[in-house]
């Protein structure tokens, strides 16, 4: 049977009816089946920290699991308040109330079960991973307009996924889009900085003879019986109108006036217009310009498609580990660990020669992805080669995810081992700078094979920075 578990910072007084979990150790027990997370949302900017942990995490037991909030009040924002997918009113020794809420989730566990490799997967590809969420709910995901994040428009079900990050959800979402993985139903058109992304756009009416936005504006007045022609205030004597010309009172609009257009009058340079020109400036980067230099987007709903719904079972392509293995044959990490293993060993032994472990980190594979579209075959492949031009057939290479790469490159110094590095990293910015403004952030590390350094916690120490 599922067990509710309830995420929490210290355990206080659990109830036999949750399983606890540690929010910086959370992983699922493995005996039993998680129903869904509880999260005490109390204080609701702790508790959506402990929501965003939950969605961070790699693995998809984990971070598909449905999140149910605990003493939500209503002080916070929809957009976190619709994070959730669903509520708990009442305590934790209700057990109908806990029951009910797992089986109304149990089209989403099943889902998250039937995946071919959930208990060892890490979905490190944020794509993938909104991918993934957006599969295992049913419906639509719908936007919310929001002023805590520049895009304007959240995904509430996404919205954790992106604590740490001011952009993406948007673009994403339209890539997917274009490989045809979900599908969304117009929902609003919005403009956007073209520079800086941002939904924080003034418009405002400006002199088209020198630009300032500094303008006076009037209603223009018409009068019948003179035919005289001018500005509201020109008109105003106390509270009555009197004409300027003629010096008649006028009394009713339509009858002996009317107010044919508005007038305007440029503060800076006296210039007198019907038509201002529209500029835009942004709140965010401050950039000024035509509206039509904006970017407009369509704003959707977004549901999977039958191919998505595939492609989140079964796996987006970890492309680049893909076609990086094709040139290079990765081996498995269980190898790679005993590979190590043995070459420590032999170092020992035979105290004559040198061998490295380098750790190599690409941040950002998942903009790459974006960014390339249609062309990340062509392009994970010229990189696969700049790999396989730097690294040599003898040394022994595992990827992590599609990200992380270990090398161990055997009788080769830690001052090799950082050249050859460096040439890495050489060959990875000028192949991307020239097809793309973009090069993903490249991080490394060295270190000898020892027999006394443990390999795992090496690995763990590098991922974490
Ligand atoms: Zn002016
Ligand atoms: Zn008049
Ligand atoms: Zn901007």
């Amino acid at each position: 049977m599922r067990m509710p578990c309830l995420v929490a910072r210290e355990s206080n007084t659990i109830p036999q009816s949750v399983l606890y979990s540690d929010p910086s150790s959370v992983s699922e027990p493995d005996s039993h089946d998680i129903a869904y997370w509880i999260v005490d949302m109390q204080d609701w900017r702790a508790g959506w920290q402990l929501v965003a942990s939950l969605r961070e995490h790699l693995s998809p037991k984990v971070y598909l699991r449905p999140i149910v909030y605990m003493n939500a009040d209503n002080s916070m924002p929809e957009e976190i308040s619709k994070a959730a997918d669903g509520q708990l009113n009442g305590n934790l020794d209700n057990g109908t109330m806990l029951e009910v809420l797992a089986s109304s989730f149990e089209k989403t566990n099943q889902w998250i079960d039937h995946l071919p490799d959930t208990n060892t997967a890490a979905d490190a590809n944020i794509s993938f991973k909104v991918l993934r969420l957006i599969a295992s709910r049913e419906g639509e995901q719908k936007p919310v307009t929001t002023v805590r994040r520049k895009s304007g428009y959240v995904y509430p079900l996404l919205e954790p996924l992106f604590s740490k990050r001011d952009e993406g959800v948007l673009e994403i979402l339209e890539f997917l889009d274009t490989q045809k993985l979900i599908s969304g139903s117009f929902v609003s058109k919005a403009h956007f900085c073209s520079s800086c992304n941002s939904a924080f756009i003034n418009f405002k009416e400006s002199c088209p003879q020198c630009g300032a936005d500094d303008l006076a504006v009037d209603e223009l007045v018409h009068h019948f019986r003179c035919a005289h022609m001018g500005a509201m205030s020109d008109f105003m004597r106390g509270s009555s109108m009197v004409c300027p010309k003629c010096d008649r009172e006028l009394h009713h609009i339509g009858v002996d006036y009317d107010k044919p257009s508005i007038m305007y009058t440029c503060n800076q340079c006296s210039h007198g217009f019907q038509d201002p020109a529209i500029m835009t400036s942004c709140y965010n980067c401050g950039r000024s310009t035509e509206p039509e230099n904006q970017l407009s987007r369509v704003i959707s709903a977004y549901s999977i498609s039958a191919i998505g719904q595939n492609a989140a079972s079964y796996g987006m392509e970890a492309l680049f580990t893909k076609i990086l293995d094709s040139e290079l044959q990765l081996c498995s990490f269980d190898a790679f660990r005993d590979f190590y293993r043995v070459e420590a060993a032999r170092i020992r032994r035979y105290k004559k020669s040198e061998s490295s472990l380098a750790m190599i980190a690409l941040r950002d594979i998942d903009k790459l992805y974006i960014r390339l579209g249609g062309r990340a075959t062509e392009v994970f492949g010229e990189l696969s080669t700049v790999f396989r031009t730097v690294l040599r057939q003898s040394d022994v290479i595992t990827a992590r995810n599609e990200s992380i790469f270990f090398v161990i490159m055997t009788e080769t110094s830690t001052q090799h081992a950082e050249r050859a590095v460096e040439r890495l990293r050489e060959g990875i910015t000028e192949l991307l700078s020239s097809n793309l403004d973009f090069a993903p952030e490249m991080s490394s590390l060295i270190k000898t094979i020892s027999v006394d350094m443990d390999l795992d916690k090496t690995l763990e120490a590098f991922l974490q920075t």
